[in-house]
């Protein structure tokens, strides 16, 4: 055995050969420092409840209890007995442990009145939950079996608060702690990668104890500092990291693009067919003002759906035309590239159309280039776009990386940015001499902390409020199981709202016909639930029931591209009173005429996604309204979503709820086996005050220190825990 370990000895050589083996294969724990950073999901205490009542059917469980009797019974089908144990964890609620065969040892061990931590699988067996034969160590006081092993357990839940590991059912929590201490007795952590300044100032452990305290805390105290100063660990790495990279973007160069006194922005402020909200204009000079300087803009413009975010966009870019340069906006996909381009043209009007009859005098011109435009469309748009007679150029992403050559790119439009990535951000770079001025736009509402972290290397303008006249959107959930009759009234309603003149959406979160792709939502079959219902299966059963007569279209991510066009142009000109679409729709499709939207299935959508569905309707003046149709039951989680969706619409408030059953679902998920994150303590969504203090430290140092050369421990650990999980982050937004 080795004498002292550090992050990087392998454990095998500190556990053991077949230990060493299931915790690398079960748990992807290799080294000293995997186990080490292999942090306890929580702490049980003798005597506390970990509420038994709370067990889900199906999930692997470690549950603290005492054993209040067993009994013996012979078995009904088999011959043979059973033993039955029933623990009890002081909520009331009890659990019973069922073990097959004669074992009348199992039997005395198990005597009433001993705790002990029990892990399987939870079942139920007429209305009561058990776990079959489970795994189990017993603590504390009167053990009579000798065994070295067990003595170490007793020893080990001897304090007050027991470890409780995302454990495997082969590697048990318990195996995991005994692995742990094992390692503890040898263990140099690495130096302190937190300048003992900061640590001081803000009154955190150090690595090494805290480390040894998250594993075997000796008061819930110092588990508490342990835990913030590992927290602070993570949230500085990750701030440090995007302090770091605006700081750099901060002094690149970029050519400034002044406001002008007269021209086209000017033009066009002064025939908007309606006034700038105050947010909008507070946006305008901030953009303005980054515009105007000789370091590129990274600002993100975050904005309810509706909340007008297209003509700040439009014009930022109308200010880069007025100086001479190119402006890009990007669209993640080809309907909205399309509707973006119709709607620009319509909004600048003659100011769009240099070289046609009717153009004003200072007019520019708008190409759209995607990926679906004949060859010779293509090669005109192209050719606009080299010679700098578009000012404007509409894509998809795949403008960045199609070899499409700018005259002068000044500035690049992101709209949605929940779709586009860290690496799409640094492609833009290579289009133009100097990088261009970047603006990414997103409706999703981003609660403080998330921006602070994922978008931390950018500036924030938030447009807060609704242009006025706008008409609020109500939202109902129609419990389809319980009231099949409210589901026969919404389709009422939505062919009144048809018959005065609106139009509708009805959405499902399966294209259908075929495997299920990256735009649906729901994840058929796997528990038992039916597959989410299909659009091409729904707009048939629409058409020949409930919507008869209505003229439907159908719209989803697998159509080809000018057919997906064609359908929005119809439904957009009022051809087609009902569009039967998956989320395509999502993201900015505009079409004030529509009013009611109804969602089949929603509860197979996240929270952020019904709530940027629903902007789709209520966007002109009359009223929207949006029924979330769902066979949930009362009282399940998935309807708790969704009433509150319905019961509000603050986008912020949702998306903080989006946030956390997201963490919840990555706790208490298929996860016990305990899959890898950087982000390991750090909640996004409680520890605020946490990121921002870890925020304000980074700020401090990268600005004394900009590339770490005087901190070069905390250059390494930084390395290593950042980029992945902005990854995945950005991923899953
Ligand atoms: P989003 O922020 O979701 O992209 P849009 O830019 O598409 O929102 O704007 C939604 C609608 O609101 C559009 O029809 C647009 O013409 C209209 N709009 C934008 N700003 C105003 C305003 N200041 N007053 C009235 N209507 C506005
Ligand atoms: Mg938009």
């Amino acid at each position: 055995m080795t004498e002292t370990s550090t992050m990087d000895t392998p454990l095998k050589k500190l556990v053991g050969d077949k230990t060493a083996k299931a915790l690398a294969s079960h748990l992807d724990l290799h080294t000293a420092g995997d186990l080490i950073y292999h942090f306890p999901r929580r702490y049980d205490e003798r005597g506390e409840h970990t509420d038994i009542r709370s067990l889900e059917v199906g999930e692997q469980v470690t549950v603290l209890g005492q054993v209040q009797r067993t009994a013996v019974r012979p078995m009904r089908q088999r011959r043979g007995n059973l033993l039955e144990a029933t623990v009890g964890d002081g909520s009331g609620g009890t659990l019973t442990l069922t073990f097959f065969g004669n074992q009348a040892w199992r039997e005395r061990e198990l005597r009433p009145g001993r705790w002990g931590l029990f892990a399987g699988k939870v079942t139920e067996f007429r209305g009561k939950r058990q776990l079959n034969g489970p795994e189990y160590v017993l603590l504390g006081d009167g053990a009579t079996d000798g065994e070295a092993a067990a003595q170490e357990e007793i020893e080990e839940f001897a304090g007050a608060l027991i470890p409780v590991y995302p454990a495997a059912a082969a590697v048990p929590t318990w195996v995991i702690a005994r692995c742990v201490r094992v390692v503890l007795d040898t263990f140099t952590a690495p130096e302190d990668p937190l300048p003992a300044e900061v640590r001081a100032g803000r009154n955190l452990l150090k690595l090494d104890t805290a480390l040894r305290e998250i594993h075997r805390p000796s008061t819930k105290e110092m588990l508490g500092k342990a835990r913030r100063r590992l927290k602070w660990d993570e949230a500085f790495a990750v701030q440090l990291t995007l302090v770091q990279r605006k700081h750099r973007a901060a002094s690149w160069p970029a050519r400034p693009r002044p406001r002008a006194e007269a021209g086209l922005l000017a033009a066009f402020d002064a025939r908007l067919p309606y006034e700038l909200t105050d947010g909008q204009r507070r946006v305008g000079e901030e953009v303005a003002a980054d515009l105007s300087t000789a370091h590129p803009m990274h600002r993100l413009l975050q904005g309810e759906v509706g909340s007008g975010k297209t003509v700040c966009a439009l014009r930022a870019m109308l200010q880069v035309v007025d100086a001479g340069g190119q402006a890009a906006l990007l669209a993640p996909t080809e309907v909205l590239a399309a509707q973006h381009y119709r709607g620009i043209l319509d909004l600048l009007g003659p100011l769009g159309r240099a070289g046609e009859l009717d153009s004003a005098d200072n007019a520019t011109r708008v190409a759209l280039v995607t990926g679906s435009l004949g060859a010779a469309a293509r090669r005109r748009a192209l050719e606009q776009v080299v010679s700098g007679d578009a000012g404007i150029v509409v894509g998809t992403h795949a403008l960045l990386y199609e070899g499409v050559d700018f005259a002068d790119l000044g500035l690049v439009v992101v709209d949605e940015q929940h779709r586009f990535g860290v690496e799409q951000r640094d492609a833009l770079r290579a289009k133009a001499e100097q990088p261009p001025h970047v603006l990414v736009m997103t409706a999703t509402p981003i609660p403080r902390t998330v921006a602070m972290t994922v978008y931390g290397d950018l500036e924030v303008s938030t447009l807060s409020q609704l242009p006025r006249g706008r008409s609020p959107i109500a939202s109902h959930v129609v419990p389809a199981a319980e009231k099949p009759a409210y589901l026969d009234r919404a389709w009422r309603r939505l062919r009144e709202e048809v018959a005065a003149g609106h139009q509708a959406y009805v959405v499902c979160p399966r294209i259908g016909e075929g495997p299920a792709t990256a735009e649906e939502a729901g994840e058929p079959g796997e528990d038992g639930r039916r597959a989410p219902l299909a659009v091409l299966e729904v707009a048939p059963l629409l058409a020949e029931g409930p919507l008869h007569g209505l003229r439907i279209g159908v719209l989803h991510g697998k159509l080809p591209a000018d057919e997906k066009d064609a359908i929005m142009r119809s439904f957009a000109a009022g051809d087609l009173d009902v569009l039967v679409a998956t989320t395509v729709i999502e993201v900015g499709v505009d079409v004030p005429n529509s009013t009611v939207m109804i969602v089949l299935d929603a509860d197979r959508f996240g929270v952020s996604q019904l709530h940027q569905l629903r902007g789709r309707v209520g966007r002109g003046s009359a009223p929207g309204i949006c029924l979330l149709v769902t066979e949930a039951l009362e009282g399940t989680s998935a309807r708790e979503r969704l009433d509150a969706v319905a019961s509000t619409t603050d986008g912020f408030r949702l998306a903080e709820l989006d946030l956390e059953q997201r963490r919840e679902g990555d706790v208490l998920g298929a996860t016990q086996s305990g899959r890898r994150s950087h982000l390991r303590l750090l909640s996004l969504l409680r520890d605020t005050d946490l990121i921002r203090d870890a925020r304000a430290e980074a700020i401090a140092l990268v600005e004394e220190d900009p590339e770490l050369e005087r901190h070069p421990a905390l250059a390494t650990s930084m390395a290593a825990l950042v980029d992945e999980e902005r990854a995945e982050y950005l991923e899953k937004g």
